[in-house]
C-alpha cells in the first residue's frame, strides 16, 4: 500500500473540484505513444476531468514492457507475460488509434498519421520513448541485438545466448549517458553472469562501458562485478565503440578490435524520431527535448508537451519517472483547461530494483522537487538512496513494485 501511495504521489497535490462530464468536450488532447508515459497521461486525464477528449496514438496494438525484460533472457519471464493492452483506456473513454504519427505541426497542434489522417487538438503530448543511433560501419541489429526496446529484439538476444558455445564470449556495450534506465545495463550484466555460470560454465561476459564509471548504484554494482561475478564478468570503462562489422561480429573500439560470439550492443540514444523531426530535440547535443517541468510543455512550442524518455530533464529516463511526469503533465493540463492556477511545487519519485542474481535484487530510490531558482527537478536531500547489498526479499519487493506500477499505468 505504501508503494502504491508513492506511485500516486505525483498527483497528490491536485486539489480540484469534481468535474462533471460535459456534453461536448471542453478541450482535447492528442497523445503520441502509448508506453509508460503516454498511457499514464491518458488514464489520469480521464480520471481527473472527463470533460477532456483524449486520443492516444501508438503504432503497436499492444505494449511490451521494457521493465523486467532482461528476465526474458534468463527464461524467468516471457514476452507475452510482459504484454499490456489498451483495453482499460478504451473503457475509460480514451480514443485509441493504432497508427504511426509521421509529422507534427507544432504551432497548430496537428498530427499527420501514416494512414494519411490528420488530427488536431488543443494540445499534443509526445511520449514516443527513444530512438537508437546506429553505430558506424556494417551494423545489423539482427546480428548485434540491443534488446533495449522489448519485443522481438529481446527474443532474438535470448535465442543467441541460448545457442552460444559453452565456452563462448558474450559482449555487452553500455552507451554514454543519458540513456534509458541508468542501472539497466549493469543489472542485465549481473543477471546474465548468474545465468551463464549455470548454463554456460566456461563462458565469459565482457562489459564495455562508454562511461568513466558505473553511472549509478556504484557500491552494489562494483561489489557484484568485482566480487560475486568476478569469475564471469570483465568490466572495461571508457570504451567507445567507433564502428562495427556485423558479418564478422567485430567491434572496433577506441582501444582495440573485439570479436565475440554474442554481442548485445546497446546503441547511443535520442528522443523518439517524431520529436527530432519536429525540431524539438535541442538539448543533450540535439538528442532530447527541453521542457518546462511544471507541465512538460516544450520550451520551443507551448502547445506541445514532451514526457517520458524523450524529454531532457534532470530526472532519470525510467518507467517510474515516465509515470510521474505523465501525472504532472495531466495535472497541468487539467488546470489550464479549467482556468486554475499552475502547481508551482511538483514532486516526483522513482524506485528502481536491480537484479543482481536470478533470485536476488538491490534497490535505488529518489525523490525530486521543483527548484524555482534553476527551474529544474532537484533530488531532495536525505530522501534518495540505495539498498545496502541485495537479497531475495528485495527481489520479491521488485515483483510487487512492478505489478503496482504497471497497474497504475495500464489498468
Ligand atoms: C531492459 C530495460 C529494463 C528497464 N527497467 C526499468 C526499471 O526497472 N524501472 C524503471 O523505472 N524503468 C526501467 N526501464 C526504462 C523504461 O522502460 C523506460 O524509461 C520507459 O519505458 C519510458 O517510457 P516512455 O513512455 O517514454 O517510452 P516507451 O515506454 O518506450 O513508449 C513509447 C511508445 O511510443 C510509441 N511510438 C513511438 N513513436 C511513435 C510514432 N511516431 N507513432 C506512434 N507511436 C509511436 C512506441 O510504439 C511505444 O509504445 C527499463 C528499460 C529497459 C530497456
Amino acid at each position: 500500500m505504501q508503494r502504491r501511495s508513492l506511485l500516486l504521489a505525483a498527483g497528490a497535490s491536485l486539489a480540484l473540484p469534481t468535474l462533471s462530464l460535459a456534453a461536448a468536450p471542453k478541450a482535447s488532447v492528442i497523445i503520441v505513444g502509448g508506453g509508460m508515459a503516454g498511457t499514464t497521461l491518458a488514464k489520469f486525464l480521464r480520471l481527473w476531468d472527463r470533460g477532456i477528449a483524449v486520443t492516444l496514438i501508438d503504432r503497436q496494438p499492444k505494449y511490451v514492457s521494457n521493465i523486467m525484460s532482461s528476465l526474458v533472457l534468463t527464461g524467468q519471464r516471457t514476452v507475452s507475460q510482459l504484454t499490456y493492452t489498451y483495453d482499460s483506456l478504451r473503457r475509460r473513454g480514451v480514443k485509441v488509434v493504432i497508427d504511426e504519427v509521421r509529422a507534427i505541426d507544432v504551432v497548430n497542434a496537428r498530427v499527420t498519421l501514416a494512414s494519411g489522417a490528420v488530427l488536431q487538438a488543443d494540445r499534443v503530448v509526445l511520449a514516443p520513448g527513444i530512438a537508437f543511433e546506429a553505430p558506424a560501419g556494417a551494423y545489423d541489429d539482427q546480428r548485434m541485438p540491443h534488446a533495449w526496446q522489448a519485443g522481438p529484439q529481446t527474443t532474438l538476444l535470448a535465442q543467441q545466448l541460448a545457442a552460444m558455445p559453452e565456452n563462448g564470449l558474450a559482449v555487452m556495450s553500455i552507451p554514454p549517458t543519458p540513456y534509458r534506465c541508468p542501472p539497466g545495463p549493469y543489472e542485465r550484466a549481473c543477471l546474465l553472469a548468474d545465468w551463464l555460470r549455470v548454463n554456460k560454465p566456461r563462458a565469459k561476459l565482457l562489459v564495455l562501458d562508454a562511461n568513466a564509471d558505473f553511472v549509478t548504484e556504484k557500491d552494489n554494482f562494483s561489489s557484484a562485478f568485482f566480487g560475486l561475478h568476478a569469475d564471469v564478468i570483465e568490466y572495461r570503462n571508457n570504451v567507445v565503440i567507433e564502428s562495427v562489422d556485423a558479418p564478422t561480429m567485430t567491434l572496433y573500439t577506441n582501444t582495440e578490435a573485439i570479436t565475440a560470439d554474442v554481442i548485445n550492443l546497446i546503441p547511443r540514444q535520442r528522443a523518439g524520431r517524431i520529436v527530432t523531426d519536429a525540431g524539438l530535440a535541442t538539448a543533450n547535443g540535439g538528442r532530447f527535448a527541453p521542457v518546462d517541468v511544471l507541465g512538460y510543455a516544450s520550451t520551443a512550442a507551448p502547445r506541445v508537451h514532451v514526457i517520458g524518455d524523450s524529454s531532457a530533464t534532470t530526472q532519470p529516463k525510467a518507467g517510474h519517472i515516465a509515470n510521474q511526469e505523465a501525472k504532472i503533465c495531466a495535472d497541468a493540463l487539467v488546470r489550464v483547461f479549467n482556468g486554475l492556477p499552475q502547481d508551482t511545487a511538483p514532486v516526483t519519485n522513482s524506485a528502481c530494483f536491480s537484479t543482481i542474481t536470478q533470485t536476488q535484487a538491490s534497490w535505488l530510490t529518489a525523490v525530486f522537487q521543483y527548484d524555482p531558482a534553476t527551474r529544474t527537478m532537484v533530488s531532495v536531500p536525505n530522501s534518495s538512496g540505495a539498498s545496502d547489498g541485495w537479497s531475495a526479499g528485495h527481489f520479491k519487493d521488485m515483483n510487487t513494485w512492478f505489478s503496482a506500477l504497471m497497474a497504475d499505468s495500464f489498468a
